[in-house]
């Protein structure tokens, strides 16, 4: 029988919650499985896009974390302010130090709502709940007038989400019958939708948009937002004048990681893009803190799916590690993506992301089969809980 080991997971979202959860079902009950996070709730990031047009509530779409505890996992609710992967020791904001036998990085990537002057002041950021909720009251008794949505950098989590955003917000203007009075303008940093997909969804998806008379400006790359007379600047000199603005800020890694020296120039941890170990044996990071370089030469996407998938592997290649049963496997790069359109339908795109040379997506053409499939997802994420 082996020694009592801890597996220390940093992070309760996407990729924490599933490693954790894959862990505690491998390994037995006297190895000890630990989720750190400092927020009290798990929140299911895709559903903010139906909060924004009102079909879900803040608590539909959130969880205790807590609750991982009834399934013999333990949750610490704290700030992580140190972590050491030479030694695989993390400090927490409460003083207390944990060493861990395995370690698993899933912090994810941080909004900095601050770096464009003016636009967290003039408008709503639908990747948070708070932002989601304030853009709903507004579209709620909103009358007609100019929207725009907003991509403040070409690189973001779930690349489909600012196009659904843009399609759902025309589905609702229809359904209050402000649709006619009502001008919806995408402005995105990058040259194309979801680009890292190839050309043939990317237009496809261009298309989706603009089939809905949605005016779609690529590569518009914002530089302030005016707060008195509600303008956005841009590059190029390029201005647009809104009543209702909703984007997508900067993203950045978290300080506490960007301090290690797990990260590349741009602060993001570097894994083997097959186990997601880092430099340090037994330390391993998944999902959206890792930048993992694709032949096309963009970085593998940040999305959940894939953050989920990583935490499997890794989770599995630990207990097999520590219980010498089981095979060892490798992430391969697969994922999939629903495409909220409206009026009930998604699109479907997967694929493996890295075939080479360049990934090998198709996406399935919007229907109602598809958004039924995104929300018995959500029903069966949250019920893990
Ligand atoms: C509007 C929207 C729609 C989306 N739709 C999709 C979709 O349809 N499909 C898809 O695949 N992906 C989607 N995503 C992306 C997906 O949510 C993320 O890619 C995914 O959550 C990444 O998982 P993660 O574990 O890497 O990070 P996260 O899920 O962000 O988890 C990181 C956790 O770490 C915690 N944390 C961070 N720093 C610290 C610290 N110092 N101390 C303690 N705790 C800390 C945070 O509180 C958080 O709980 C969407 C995202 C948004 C915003």
């Amino acid at each position: 029988m082996s020694d009592p080991k801890t597996v220390t997971v940093l992070g309760g979202g996407v990729g924490g919650v599933v490693a954790a959860m894959t862990l505690r079902k491998k390994l037995p009950g006297r190895h000890r499985v630990i989720v750190v996070d400092r927020e009290r709730d798990h929140l299911f990031s895709p559903s903010l896009l139906w909060l924004m047009t009102g079909s879900r509530s803040d608590s539909g779409i959130s969880r205790p974390i807590e609750r991982l505890s009834r399934k013999g996992i333990d949750v610490i609710q704290d700030e992580v302010v140190e972590i050491r992967p030479e030694t695989r020791q993390v400090s927490l904001g409460k003083g207390h130090k944990l060493d861990a036998d395995y370690l698993i990085i899933s912090l994810g990537a941080e909004l900095d709502l601050e770096t464009i002057p003016g636009l967290a002041e003039a408008g709503h950021c639908f990747y948070t709940l708070p932002g989601a909720t304030t853009l709903h009251h507004e579209l709620s008794e909103f009358r007609g007038g100019r929207i725009i949505v907003l991509t403040a950098t070409p690189a973001y989590k779930c690349p489909a989400a600012p196009y659904e955003a843009a399609m759902l917000i025309k589905d609702f203007c229809e359904k209050r019958g402000v649709a006619a009075e009502t001008q919806i303008d995408l402005y995105a940093a990058e040259p194309a939708p979801m680009g890292v997909t190839g050309p043939d969804v990317s237009s496809a998806v261009r298309q989706m948009v603009e089939s809905k008379e949605i005016g779609y400006h690529p590569e518009h790359q914002v530089t302030h937002v005016d707060t008195g007379t509600n303008t956005a600047f841009f590059e190029g000199g390029v201005t647009a004048e809104f009543d209702l603005l909703a984007y997508v800020p900067p993203h950045r890694s978290p300080d506490v990681v960007r301090k290690t020296d797990l990260v590349n120039e741009d602060g993001w941890v570097t894994v083997d893009r097959q186990t997601m170990e880092t430099g340090y044996p037994g330390v391993f990071a998944i999902g959206d803190i890792t930048r993992i370089p694709l032949k096309v030469g963009k970085p593998l996407p940040m999305a959940g799916v894939f953050a989920d998938r990583q935490a499997t592997v890794v989770a599995r290649n630990i207990a097999t590690r520590i219980t010498g049963t089981g095979t060892p496997t490798k992430f391969d790069g697969y994922g999939e993506c629903f495409v909220e359109i409206g009026s009930g339908k998604a699109g479907f795109g997967s694929g493996n992301f890295y075939a080479e040379p360049a990934p090998q997506i198709k996406l399935r053409q919007p229907n109602r089969r598809w958004h039924i499939g995104k929300v018995l997802f959500e029903k069966s994420w949250l019920r893990r809980f």
